[in-house]
Parts: C-alpha cells; sequence; structure tokens
C-alpha cells in the first residue's frame, strides 16, 4: 500500500542535494490467495526491488506491506522470522544463489534447521521428499551444486523455498538464466508445486511471454510504477497502455490482437531510473505523448472490473 523505496546516489549530490532513485514509487496492489501474480517491466523497473520489499529483505521508503492484515515493517526482527517460513523466495541466478561448498542436503534442509523443524531425522527425510518433488533422485543428496546443471540447480532452488510449506511464494526471474527448453519444464514444476500445495506466487520477470504463460493476473510496471494491471485474458486481449503495447510488440505472443497497432517503441533502451522524466515517466518513448503527458502524471484509473491504466488517453 502507497509503497516508496528511494536509494540515495552519493556521488550526484549537487550543491549539498542528494539525488534518488526511485525504485519504487507508490506501488499499491492487492493479491489473493492462489493467484500467480505476474510482475512484468524491463530491467531497473524496479521488479526486484518490489519482490525483495515485501519480504522485507530491503526497508522501505514509506508505505506498507499488509500479510493477513499484519504490516511486515511493523513486526520484530523475531516476529518476522516466524511469518517468513510462510513467505519465500526463489532468486533469479540459481549459480550464486547456492553456497557451492554445501551439500545439496544441507542447502536444502537449511531453512528447516534454521526454524528448528523436527530433529535430524525428520529433516533429512523431509529434504528427501522435497527432491523428490522437485525432480531430483535423493539418492544424489551428498551431491555439490556444481555437479548439476542449471535446471537442476533450479529445481534445488525451489526445493529449498518450499522446505517450510509457505504459502507466498516471490519467484524473481526464477527461469530467465536457462535455455528455453529448460524454462518451460521450471514453469511446468512450478505450476505443479502450485496446484498440489495450493500456493500463491509472484512471478517477476522481464520476459512477458514467460509471465503471460504462468500468471493469472499481471502487473506492467515501468521506471517504479504500476502502469497497467488487469487479469491475465484481459491484458492479453486489450493491453491499453502504450507501454504494454510495446511490451507485447516485443513479445509477440500467439494472439491477433498484437499486431493491430503499427506505432512502435523500441524495447531495451532502457531509460535510468535516476531522475526520471517528469510528467508520465514514459512519454519520451511514448508515440502518443500529448502536451500534458510531459507535466503531469496520469493516475492509476480503473477502465473496467480489475483493469486499471495509468495513461492520460484514458483519464
Ligand atoms: Fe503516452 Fe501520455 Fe499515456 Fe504517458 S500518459 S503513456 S506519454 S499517452
Ligand atoms: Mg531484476
Amino acid at each position: 500500500k502507497n509503497l516508496k523505496k528511494y536509494y540515495e546516489i552519493p556521488s550526484t549530490k549537487i550543491g549539498g542535494k542528494s539525488q534518488y532513485v526511485k525504485a519504487l514509487d507508490d506501488i499499491s496492489f492487492t493479491l489473493q490467495k492462489g493467484e500467480i501474480l505476474g510482475i512484468v517491466g524491463e530491467s531497473g523497473c524496479g521488479k526486484s526491488t518490489l519482490g525483495k520489499t515485501i519480504l522485507r529483505l530491503h526497508e522501505k521508503t514509506e508505505g506498507e506491506v499488509i500479510y493477513n492484515n499484519t504490516d511486515l515493517f511493523s513486526l520484530t526482527k523475531s516476529e518476522l522470522s516466524s511469518i517468513r517460513k510462510d513467505i519465500q523466495m526463489v532468486f533469479q541466478d540459481p549459480f550464486s544463489s547456492l553456497n557451492p561448498r554445501k551439500k545439496v542436503e544441507a542447502l536444502i534442509g537449511q531453512p528447516l534447521k534454521i526454524h528448528k523443524e523436527g530433529n535430524i531425522i525428520e529433516r533429512s527425510k523431509k529434504v528427501e521428499s522435497i527432491m523428490e518433488e522437485v525432480g531430483i533422485n535423493p539418492l544424489y543428496k551428498k551431491r555439490f551444486p556444481h555437479q548439476f546443471s542449471g535446471g537442476q540447480r533450479q529445481r534445488i532452488g525451489i526445493a529449498r523455498a518450499l522446505a517450510l510449506n509457505p504459502e507466498l511464494v516471490v519467484c524473481d526471474e526464477a527461469v530467465s538464466a536457462l535455455d528455453v527448453s529448460v524454462q518451460a519444464q521450471i514453469i511446468n514444476l512450478l505450476l505443479d508445486l502450485w496446484e498440489k500445495h495450493k500456493l500463491t506466487y509472484i512471478f517477476i520477470a522481464h520476459d512477458l511471454s514467460v509471465v503471460e504463460f504462468i500468471s493469472t493476473r499481471i502487473i506492467v510496471m515501468y521506471l517504479g510504477r504500476i502502469v497497467e494491471i488487469a487479469d491475465k485474458k484481459e491484458l492479453v486481449e486489450r493491453h491499453v497502455h502504450p507501454y504494454s503495447k510495446a511490451l507485447f510488440e516485443a513479445f509477440p505472443l500467439t494472439n491477433p490482437h498484437n499486431r493491430q497497432d503499427k506505432k512502435r517503441v523500441v524495447i531495451g533502451d532502457v531509460p535510468s531510473p535516476l531522475n526520471p522524466p517528469k510528467g508520465c515517466h514514459f512519454h519520451p518513448r511514448c508515440p502518443y505523448a500529448m502536451e500534458r503527458c510531459k507535466r503531469e502524471y496520469p493516475p492509476l484509473k480503473e477502465i473496467s472490473k480489475g483493469h486499471s491504466v495509468a495513461c492520460w488517453i484514458e483519464n
């Protein structure tokens, strides 16, 4: 709710005044149990910061993260630690997020140990059953991360996140480092686990086709703000924000609605989040920009049930 995360950039201090990157600038949304909420946007748009701030791995600048009626930022360290069991994260890079000197059984068992779940035998049993669930032979539990392929390592990362039976799993670019065929396997694994354990996911990725495939609802972010939010089907059929249109052009899906718009924006030419342009942050790249867009930021406005857009064309 109204979440803000600003980073001070000390090297840019001019005349005693610091400059800030507004990584998250007034982000509000709700998440229902059982949803897979996709968050998509180019790198630098604040997606990862959002994921980490929700887990309180970062402190916020302003706002609240309300989880089952509790603002996570109001909790003490030990209160937070017990809630952390319910909210886990799968990271972008399975290569760097796993300690190379630890065996797989220790890596997957570590969260159980930290939270004092069961005795050593119970923990070992749990590790074996989770390994099986994510498709890794439990006989390999004495192996080290480097003895596995990239896809297998991400399976280990997922097993680790699931060890404590969480409710919510935040996946941050969880398949981005993998080959396309392996991506599909991991996404299918995540979907199987979601169904089986009645999980809730926040699925963060820059690749719209991946987000479109897995999500039930999608948020499009641009330079620290939400520019469009809608159910997946609605967004695929009727993306309204010019930036969403550009994303759908850049990641063509099997959707006839994509090709109607001839005005194009080049995706990949990422703007600096330091000092984003005044008014609508997207105006320098927007083929529809009007005078007003350069002066005022458009509020997020609901255009149909559950579908909101921040663009002056719709206001
Ligand atoms: Fe383009 Fe203006 Fe809409 Fe921003 S508010 S996306 S500049 S039309
Ligand atoms: Mg990121």
